[in-house]
């Protein structure tokens, strides 16, 4: 007896995005063991954290840059490009 096989149109729908941006609504950053602190006085303003920044959780000031904590999920990338290593990577507090 052959089997048959099933084409991917055989498969159920797990889940669709019903509109775009929905990922605003979702504040990731509670996922996060480590949070980045920003040493804001020995900053440069070079922005690699901002370009590096997997999340897009880099906030861009005039002079220095933030952190939304709100997306940031603790990856360490920011403070590991940092030039002038003012980024340290700090144990979150629950
Ligand atoms: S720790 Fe990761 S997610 Fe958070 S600001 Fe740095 S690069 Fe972005
Ligand atoms: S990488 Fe470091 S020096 Fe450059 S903008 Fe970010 S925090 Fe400032």
């Amino acid at each position: 007896m052959s089997e048959k096989k099933l084409g991917w149109k055989s498969l159920s729908i797990g889940g669709y995005l019903l509109e775009p941006g929905s990922a605003m609504k979702y504040k990731t950053g509670d996922w996060r063991a480590f949070k980045p602190v920003i040493d804001q006085k020995k900053c440069i303003n070079c922005l690699l954290c901002w370009i590096y920044c997997p999340d897009s959780a880099i906030i861009r000031l005039e002079k220095y840059v933030e952190v939304n904590y709100d997306y940031c999920k603790g990856c360490g990338i920011c403070a590991n490009e940092c030039p002038v290593k003012c980024i340290t990577m700090v144990e979150e507090e629950r």
